[in-house]
């Protein structure tokens, strides 16, 4: 089986959080790949942790794919901070093509725009992909998963980081489908008595409340918070109060546009733009600005920038959908030209802890030396980008560990979904399946 086969049949998708099946970016051609090890989401150490103690199959997975797409420049990036992964990634690649290309510690290192041009100095065209500056950027455990797939084994594990108000943060390699609430308690169990999630981190993640969702391919962490940590209130505003609150308050001092990183790399993005379009409607109502489409819902805009604590990036959030809605498609400038104060306006991480609140919480999350099991799983049918799969199983029905339980509809973007463990088919659901172990 050629390798792009190998991959589609283990149902690798992106495990940095975007999900995208890893079998599509290795049918591309280009002269430079790049593994995202950046991590720049605030106390979470998953990345670190894989390039730790799975280098050699993370630099397997990138030589692998760089023979399939004809790239001759190898280069796995981490933060110079992440020493130990450092060293290990190090060793792994001596007398090999693939190099190290070490990270300064700012947010967000890893955005792809970003990363490819502080590694290739290309600029990825506005609304483009790396692939249109020759690149392919995987996330460093999707190459892990890659040269697990060629040794025939699918994705039937994840690695995840606990942090934040836990008794023992730490990163663990748990089943596909285990629960968050049992990972915390492997973690030491909440510090506070009203826990709520932050998953897949504090400015691009998704607060959760209900610890009993399962982990997924690509969950990258949860960091645990009491409920009233005021970014989790921000985070809870409804958004019609942030449109509200934007509408009344923003004074356009532009802070949001000055420290956001696209329009720093010279793309047309200007939050402050996006904001004022908010004057324009009646509140809660659709509104859109272009200005907006070329974000990338970092956060930094609300979570860091703005001094009247308000909305830029959910206000980004919604003219993009709307945009989407429209099928709108870019017909701004094409010419991007970095700013002067591209490299001294980078947001330090130290800076982002505190203006978070969550320096108390900024500790090692080393991995677990034991993967964590479970007895029951919960596999939602979309943990991809792309439709939801199409569940392949019935009610009762046994299934050995790694069978394959969903697919994606024929022609649809998609991944095949496998079975942590071998186990009795619980339900079939519209949008999930349930298994029992044996
Ligand atoms: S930083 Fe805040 S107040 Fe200033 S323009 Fe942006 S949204 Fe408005
Ligand atoms: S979320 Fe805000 S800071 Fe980040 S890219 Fe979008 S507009 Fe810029």
């Amino acid at each position: 089986m050629v390798l792009i086969d190998q991959i589609r049949a283990a149902g690798v998708v992106g495990a940095g959080g975007g999900g995208f099946p890893a079998h599509v970016k290795v049918a591309s051609r280009a002269d430079t790949i790049i593994a995202n090890g950046a991590e720049c989401e605030p106390l979470l150490h998953k990345d670190a942790a894989v390039l730790e103690h799975r280098a050699d199959e993370v630099v397997q997975g990138i030589l692998l794919c760089a023979e399939a797409i004809g790239a001759g420049e190898i280069v796995i990036a981490i933060k110079a901070k992440k020493e130990k992964a450092v060293a290990a990634a190090r060793a792994a690649c001596a007398g090999t093509r693939a190099r190290v290309h070490l990270l300064d510690d700012y947010y967000p290192a890893g955005d792809e725009y970003d990363l490819v041009y502080n590694i290739t100095g290309r600029l990825i065209p506005p609304a483009g992909l790396p692939v249109h500056v020759r690149a392919v950027v995987q996330n460093v455990e999707t190459l892990a998963n890659i040269a697990a797939a060629a040794a025939g084994r699918s994705v039937t594990r994840k690695c995840i980081t606990i942090a934040g108000a836990v008794a023992h943060p730490a990163t663990f390699e748990v089943p596909l489908g285990i629960s968050l609430r049992a990972c915390i308690e492997a973690a030491g169990g909440a510090t506070v008595p009203d826990p709520v999630l932050a998953v897949g981190g504090m400015m691009m993640g998704e607060i959760v409340t209900d610890p009993d969702r399962p982990v997924t391919k690509t969950t990258a962490g949860a960091i645990v918070l009491p409920a009233r940590h005021p970014v989790i209130g921000r985070k809870q505003k409804p958004p019609r109060e942030q449109a509200a609150i934007g509408k009344s308050a923003c004074d356009q001092c532009r802070y949001c546009t000055e420290f956001c990183p696209r329009y720093l790399l010279g793309y047309a993005v200007e939050p402050h733009q996006v904001m004022r379009a908010l004057g324009f409607t009646a509140t809660g109502t659709a509104h859109f600005s272009e200005w907006a489409a070329l974000c990338c819902s970092c956060g930094l805009c609300t979570l860091y920038a703005c001094p009247e604590m308000l909305y830029p990036k959910e206000a980004c959030d919604d003219s993009k959908a709307l945009l989407r809605k429209l099928d709108w498609k870019w017909n701004g400038p094409r010419e991007v030209t970095v700013h002067p104060m591209h490299d001294g306006r980078r947001v330090p991480i130290k800076s982002l802890l505190s203006r978070l609140s969550i320096e108390d919480y900024d500790h090692p999350a080393p991995l677990a030396a034991n993967p964590l099991t479970t007895r029951r799983a919960l596999l939602p049918l979309k943990q991809h980008a792309g439709p939801p799969a199409l569940a392949s199983v019935k009610a009762g029905q046994q299934v050995a560990a790694g069978e394959v339980v969903a697919a994606p509809a024929p022609d649809a973007l998609g991944a095949l979904l496998h079975a942590p463990f071998a186990a009795r088919v619980e339900s079939v659901g519209t949008t999930e399946i349930a298994l029992s172990a044996l």
